[in-house]
């Protein structure tokens, strides 16, 4: 019984360790290392209010990488005017960067994006952006962090 149960336990493990840089903590180190805010976004898929995070009238160039593991998720250069609010890219950096899933938590189905390294809740990913992708990645800026070009070269 105890091989068949290990089985089982491998089967997932293998899974969800699609990738060998996957980063895992538990919600007491998230919490510390997170901002009230950040937490229950990244960690708790929550929205921040439109208009009130930190980059969704930003124009800086740069990388925004995952505020939970610091992956490179979007660049600046596929960064858009939506109108909407939030930070909003038609593609990801990588299209490994990102994995999607279907949410129907608020009534309607929603595709979920989430950094594929650790989970973080990012946003939604919606039919309607601009050439040349038709993707609008709806994004909270408070499940990103901005390093802005130069600024990481040490
Ligand atoms: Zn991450």
């Amino acid at each position: 019984m105890a091989a068949r149960n290990d089985g089982v336990a491998s089967a997932e493990r293998a899974d969800r360790a699609e990738r060998a840089d996957r980063v895992e903590k538990s919600e007491a180190e998230w919490r510390e290392q997170l901002s009230d805010e950040q937490y229950q976004v990244a960690r708790e898929a929550g929205t921040e209010r439109a208009f009130s995070g930190k980059y969704w009238d930003c124009k800086d160039g740069g990388n925004y990488h995952c505020v939970c593991c610091d992956a490179p998720l979007f660049q600046s250069g596929a960064k858009y005017d939506s109108g909407t609010g939030w930070p909003s890219f038609f593609e990801p950096l990588d299209s490994d960067a990102v994995v999607t899933k279907s949410d129907v938590s608020m009534g309607v189905e929603r595709v979920e994006v989430r950094c594929a390294r650790c989970d973080a809740h990012l946003g939604h990913v919606f039919p309607d952006g601009p050439a040349p992708t038709g993707q609008r990645y709806c994004m909270n800026s408070a499940s990103l962090n901005l390093e802005t070009e130069g600024e990481n070269d040490s």
